[in-house]
């Protein structure tokens, strides 16, 4: 089975393969219903560890980050994705990191500008940080490393990994090589339109953009008001705070993927451990980002508890309800809003997949049940609208489609008054005991 890049600026399977290639590709796609679901991944991997119906089997759960002041700014959140990969090559547990980093594609190629690639030591691990908001395939790269000898850590959002999982299932030569398989916690995941929505509204249209960093952090400002940053073909770079671009909030969804409408997977049940943001009041307020983390695998989980104990990193213990708290908009998306969606798809005579979640609309007030079905349309005329504006060459076309849409569910999702309150009297007590603590320790370090 190939992949394509579709009009919708994501990758598609190709249709035109035989009916063998197609049954093949449905033994391993993560929502196919010939494949097993994420529950009984997690019961074959990891049959010891006790489960949770919110993030699957766990050993621990954290909440921290790599301390470490020189490499705060190119990590996405706390760095310890990196941290963690880069022990694993310096141990000599791995070879190499199959993970996601720039391509080197020049602006206007057409060529994707990130894609699955393999770092064999740590200065190729760390240059490749951050979150890429973008549809990458793992197709050509796993061909590639398949029966070279060597041994891999294999990082993906939840899809990704169960579908490695269940061609590991498959195929003993990538299950001999892949010895670590490392979850990154997913909302959904995102087109290339996105990257080239977010350039174009800084003045840099699709063909001259080079460069993306969706995950500029500013000391002045909360972890969660990330910058995004684009650098076109002469090197020029603008950037802006996401939130205040169109499409910004990720509540949004613009260009979602189809597919993420269907994912009941956060904390990625299949891997070995997953890094995620750590999206609590107590830890958002940091502007150098704090990381949640899941562990499923004994040795991994040494490792980070021996560097907590080293002081190489920072690590609170978080219990399953605070690791699940870290990601509410994940939970009322993928749980919540999917019984939603199930059920609507169904009532429109359109296939579904199998999934843990039961169609259902009655389970929420009228108004959040809008929400979600605004949320879809959001989505869906995204794609339509943007495509249009390539196609014109004016960035319009997709801004006053996308606005009026995105000020309806603006005005549905309006917190109480009493909720804003609460909230912002919360982070700003978080914020004046971290102040605090900050003058402590350098007057400690001073004296
Ligand atoms: C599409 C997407 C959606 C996300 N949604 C959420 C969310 O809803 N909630 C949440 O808490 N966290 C989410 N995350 C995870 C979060 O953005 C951070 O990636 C995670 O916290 C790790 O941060 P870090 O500082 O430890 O990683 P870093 O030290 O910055 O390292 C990041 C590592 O991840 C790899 N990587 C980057 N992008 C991808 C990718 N697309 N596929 C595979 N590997 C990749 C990099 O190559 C690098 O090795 C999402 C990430 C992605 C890619």
């Amino acid at each position: 089975m190939t992949v394509r890049l579709g009009p919708t600026r994501t990758y598609q399977a190709d249709p035109d393969v035989s009916l063998a290639d197609s049954a093949t590709a449905s033994s391993v796609c993560p929502f196919a219903d010939e494949t097993v679901d994420e529950t009984a991944l997690g019961a074959r991997l990891y049959p010891e560890l006790p489960e949770d119906p919110r993030t699957g089997r766990y050993l621990a759960g954290y909440a921290g980050r790599n301390p470490d002041a020189a490499l705060v700014p190119d990590s996405s959140s706390g760095g310890l994705t990196s941290y963690l990969l880069r022990s694993l090559l310096e141990r000599g547990d791995v070879d190499g990191i199959i993970h996601v980093g720039e391509t080197g594609a020049a602006g206007g190629s057409g060529e994707p500008i990130f894609a699955y690639v393999v770092s064999n030591d740590v200065d190729q691990l760390m240059a490749r940080r951050k979150s890429q908001y973008y549809p990458v395939s793992m197709n050509e790269v796993l061909r590639e490393v398949r029966g070279d000898g060597r041994h891999y850590a294999f990082v993906g959002i939840p899809c990704v990994v169960t579908a490695v999982r269940h061609l590991m299932a498959q195929d003993p030569v990538l299950q001999e090589q892949l010895r670590f398989v490392v979850g990154i916690v997913c909302g959904h995941l995102k087109s290339i339109a996105y990257a080239e929505s977010f350039a174009w509204q800084l003045g840099i249209a699709p063909d001259a953009l080079e460069k993306v960093d969706f995950r500029v952090k500013d000391p002045e400002r909360t972890s969660r008001e990330y910058g995004f940053a684009a650098v076109d073909a002469t090197g020029h770079r603008e950037e802006r705070k996401t939130l205040s671009l169109v499409g910004g909030s990720w509540g949004h969804a613009v260009f979602q993927l189809g597919a993420c409408d269907f994912c009941d997977d956060i904390f990625a049940e299949s891997a070995d451990v997953v890094f995620g943001d750590a999206w609590l009041s107590k830890y958002e307020i940091d502007w150098r980002g704090t990381n949640v983390v899941l562990t499923r695998d004994r040795y991994l989980d040494s490792i980070l508890t021996e560097a907590r104990t080293s002081g190489a990193i920072e690590l609170d213990d978080l219990t399953m309800d605070k690791v699940a708290e870290t990601q509410g908009g994940n939970f009322r998306h993928r749980r919540d809003g999917l019984a939603v969606r199930l059920a609507d798809d169904r009532a429109a005579g359109r296939w579904t997949p199998r999934k843990r979640v039961q169609p259902d609309t009655e389970h929420l007030p009228a108004d959040r049940v809008d929400l979600i079905r605004d949320r879809r349309e959001i989505t869906r005329e995204s794609h339509v609208a943007f495509e249009s504006a390539r196609r014109a060459g004016d960035l319009g076309v997709y801004l006053d489609r996308m606005r009026p849409l995105i000020e309806r569910y603006q005005s549905r999702t309006s917190m109480p008054f009493r909720t804003r309150l609460r909230n912002k009297l919360r982070r700003e007590t978080y914020r004046v005991l971290s102040k605090l603590r900050t003058a402590r320790s350098n007057r400690k370090a001073s004296s």
